[in-house]
């Protein structure tokens, strides 16, 4: 679908997938972790591979993957390694890297340092939107925790509900999720879009419910499949705030 199919200025809420959403990798904290273990890797080439690991990732997903298994973050390094991390990590010290470091960031106070940086755009985009009338409604694949780490990112407050995947026993792209959620929020699927960064998770799941949807790809990296593509959530916020002529 392309962006210009979605009603952008007749949508009357908005959901968001939360990890690297609204609620993105401290690539920082990820550099210090490695360098703990022994490997010294730049933040921005972390970030850089970060983002673009996730088509491989979307692979995986696509073919039936949990992004909650206890290996789906072994799986993100290994494809961090193949989207440019490699060379830095060596072929030798591979495993090593990938074991150890899933296991840190997997870690109860790992995962909460990992998941914890906000885009300076994203309260600003929040509030405008929320000002405009829209109902925001965080709909995340998580284990029970992304209602506080949203509230220790400051988030929380400028948001209708919060939906989480190990609350309501369905997690994305399961369409279940997103009905659950249209119906604690009294919103109809064809009023409501949805915003996230993995096309089999958030686009298919999304769709699946009859929701409009919109993939976040902030360096280009997503060459297939066909949907609508934006740079980041500041940027869809201002897309849905022009049509409705704010
Ligand atoms: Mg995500």
């Amino acid at each position: 679908m392309s962006s210009q199919q979605i009603p952008f200025g007749e949508l009357e809420a908005v959901f968001f997938d939360a990890g690297n959403t609204l609620v993105h990798w401290d690539h920082a904290f990820v550099e210090t972790c490695a360098a703990e273990l022994g490997f010294v890797l730049d933040a921005a080439r972390l970030a850089r591979a970060e983002a673009a690991a996730r088509p491989r990732l979307d692979r995986l997903l696509a073919a039936g993957r949990s992004t909650e298994a206890p290996d789906t973050m072994t799986a993100y390094l290994e494809c961090m390694l193949d989207a440019g991390l490699a060379p830095e990590v060596g072929s030798q010290r591979r495993s090593h890297f990938v074991s150890q470091l899933a296991a840190a960031l997997r870690s109860p106070g790992g995962s909460d340092r990992l998941w914890s940086r906000v885009p300076a755009d994203i309260p600003e985009s929040l509030a405008r939107l929320r000002a405009a009338g829209l109902a925001l409604v965080v709909v995340s694949n998580s284990d029970g925790s992304i209602e506080r780490k949203l509230r220790d990112a400051g988030l929380r407050d400028l948001l209708d509900d919060v939906v989480d995947s190990a609350l309501v026993g369905a997690e994305k792209p399961d369409p279940a999720i997103f009905r659950h959620a249209l119906a604690r929020s009294g919103r109809v699927p064809h009023r409501t879009l949805h915003v996230g960064d993995l096309h089999a998770i958030d686009v298919v799941g999304a769709q699946r419910a009859g929701l409009h949807a919109v993939l976040l790809d902030p360096h280009g990296d997503w060459l297939e499949p066909p949907c609508a593509k934006f740079a980041d959530v500041g940027t869809v916020a201002r897309v849905i705030l022009a049509a409705r002529g704010e």
